[in-house]
């Protein structure tokens, strides 16, 4: 009888079962009434009484295996049952899809970053202004062009409260607050009355800025503008300032870089003169400054700024100004490792 017990326990630890009814199935065979073990119980009393300390323990051992053997492979199939409703492992995972920056703001932390590096910080004022902030604090003559509806939105015929057509509003807003030294730069989004075309918008997106303080000279302006345009475009990259006129600046120049395409030896971008156009600068007009409650005697400040869309074209190239606000995904999926 021992043999015959040893037998059954060597297989009940071998003992498998590929899913529930199998295992109900070896239940039964082992521990039902009429199971292997039950039988065994009942040639028990059969057993010698010497040998039936011996044999007692050996049947105790088997059907305590048995129990324990069937309650683990149950176990298992339970949690098996749990992991297949709540998670298929053999699925791909999801596609996961990240967004991309907008050019536009690709270009605009890139220059905030590289005026960052000179000590400039960002300033940000309203959309919606007034004339005195736009216009008459920034020395626009009554009769100035920009003022005209032509280019200016108004909002509900009231001359007083427009959209600003420059980010230079800020400028004023900032100098009228703090006293020198001030060093800032003034992203934002701008409005003109334009006819909307592959080359014009009726908003866009400029950068100024401003630093005043005492003894900012000319030579300091042109220094931070050389260091932008190599930090911005190349190292090996060229400036050049035009004389030209701003009623906020006096003297006021425009800058040009050698063309970042063709290196400055003419190509169909720079219409073969091998300079592009960049931006607008110049000293502080002192009446600017007076305006706002600056003291142009004992300070002085130079100002300058720039379109985002054209800094973002001379860097990638974009042909049409309207992609810039069609949120063509074709179109901006192109920037992903620009990211
Ligand atoms: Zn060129």
């Amino acid at each position: 009888m021992i043999d015959k017990i040893k037998a059954l326990l060597q297989e009940v630890e071998n003992m498998k079962a590929a899913n529930a009814d199998e295992l109900e199935a070896l239940r039964i065979k082992y521990l039902s009434k009429k199971g292997e073990i039950s039988m065994l119980m009942n040639d028990f009393r059969n057993v010698a009484a010497d040998q039936k300390r011996e044999v007692g323990k050996f049947l105790n051992e088997l059907k305590e295996t048995t129990q324990t053997k069937i309650n683990e492979l149950k176990e298992q199939f339970e949690n098996a049952q749990v992991v297949q409703n709540d998670l298929d492992l053999t699925r791909s995972s999801y596609p996961i899809e990240l967004g991309t920056r907008h050019p536009l703001s690709l270009v605009r932390k890139e220059i905030c970053d590289i005026f960052g590096r000179l000590g400039f910080s960002i300033a940000e004022g309203p959309e919606v202004e007034d004339d005195w902030h736009v216009f008459s604090s920034l020395n626009f003559a009554e009769d100035h062009p920009a003022r005209d509806m032509q280019d200016t939105f108004f909002i509900q015929h009231n001359p007083d409260v427009l959209l600003r057509t420059h980010t230079s509003s800020v400028q004023s807003r900032v100098m009228e607050k703090q006293q020198p030294p001030i060093r800032i730069i003034c992203p934002g989004r701008v409005y003109r009355n334009e006819a909307i075309s592959y080359r014009a918008h009726c908003f866009f997106h400029q950068v100024e800025a401003l630093y005043v303080d005492k003894n900012v000279s000319f030579a300091d302006l042109k220094q931070a503008l050389l260091y932008f345009a190599k930090e911005m475009f190349s190292a090996d990259t060229k400036i050049r300032l035009r004389p030209s006129y701003f009623p906020f600046t006096e003297p006021s120049a425009e800058m040009d870089i050698s063309c970042n395409i063709c290196g400055g030896k003419g190509c169909p971008f720079c219409k073969g003169t091998g300079w592009v156009e960049i931006l607008g600068c110049g000293m502080v007009d002192p009446n600017v400054l007076e305006n706002c409650g600056i003291d142009s005697k004992v300070y002085s400040g130079y100002a300058l700024g720039m379109g985002i869309e054209r800094i973002t074209n001379l860097k990638y190239q974009v042909k049409d100004l309207r992609m810039f606000s069609e949120n063509d995904v074709r179109f901006l999926r192109q920037f992903e490792s620009a990211n």
